[in-house]
């Protein structure tokens, strides 16, 4: 016997009809009763399953409060980070630049200002994504430099308890932006960040890529805003500082489940992680320096 279960969810999400059989409709709705589940939830999360999507859902390689501490040795291949989303961004081995990921290609973004696809078998030692999906897609008008678009930025969140991916796309009036340069393991963030490329262009066509972490992760990810610059050519790219804009198309992807993988690496295992990160986070990852 077959029974027709109709779901639907608000916001960009399609409805889809179809004949359930008995027994797997019997298994839903105890699962269902079990957990307090929705019956959307659920199906979304089995459907994405097996299809291998992970919607909603970031994966992370180490953390932010390692890579304070210096801990740069690549630990995730690039292929697999590939297979992991489709939208992110991240550091490589030695702190060599900035990794960029957009439409599911990864570029590496050098302090020579040259910006390559990464090389499949590089390692990252850092690195965040997720496969983006819209769910607030809107136009922001004369930006007048990064504060001003992070305030807006936040009237876009549900929440700040919970992640997001975000995505700019447009025309940047003026944009700064940062390289890392390469740096032994071990040298701390704020001192390898010393001597970082800057680079400054005006009329440039291009996407930010990044995200937000709530602020009780900070020890996990950077807290609060961090977006990576590519420009429209891929000629272009590295870890925004400030900008202004006449008009960009902002797009937001809430993220609700974080997959985290760690380094087995001797200096990861052995690190003192204990430390709270945020003002070195600050610091190094800002134009604010002392
Ligand atoms: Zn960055």
């Amino acid at each position: 016997m077959c029974v027709r279960i109709f779901w639907a969810e608000v916001s960009r999400m399609n409805s889809i009809t179809l004949d359930l059989p008995e027994a797997l409709e019997l298994a839903l709705v105890a699962h269902c009763k079990r957990t307090g589940d929705s019956f959307d939830h659920v199906m979304v999360r089995a459907l994405a399953d097996f299809l291998d999507l992970e919607h909603h859902t970031i994966y992370q390689v180490s953390t932010s409060g390692a890579l304070v501490e210096g801990i740069y040795q690549g630990c995730v291949r690039v292929r697999e980070i590939l297979k992991q989303g489709d939208f992110g961004l991240g550091t490589f081995h030695g702190l060599d630049g900035e990794g960029i990921m957009l439409d599911g290609t990864c570029y590496q973004a050098l302090s020579d200002g040259t910006v390559h696809p990464a090389d499949p078998d590089h390692l990252a030692p850092f690195w965040v994504e997720t496969h983006f999906k819209a769910d607030v897609d809107t136009t922001f008008d004369q930006i007048r430099d990064w504060e001003d678009l992070l305030c807006r930025l936040d009237t876009l969140r549900s929440s700040d308890n919970i992640f997001a991916a975000i995505r700019i796309d447009g025309i940047f009036s003026r944009i700064h932006y940062r390289v890392a340069c390469k740096a032994k393991s071990g040298t701390d963030l704020v001192s390898a960040t010393e001597h970082q490329a800057e680079f400054c262009f005006e009329q440039i066509e291009g996407t930010l890529v990044g995200f937000f972490t709530p602020d009780y992760a900070h020890t996990i990810n950077v807290p609060g805003y961090h977006l990576h610059f590519i420009s429209r050519d891929r000629a272009h790219g590295g870890h925004v500082l400030d900008l202004a804009a006449s008009s960009v198309n902002v797009a937001i992807d809430h993220e609700y489940q974080l997959k985290l993988v760690l380094p087995e690496s001797s200096s990861f295992l052995n690190a003192d992680l204990s430390e709270d990160p945020r003002a070195a986070l600050e610091q190094a990852e800002s134009k604010k320096r002392p």
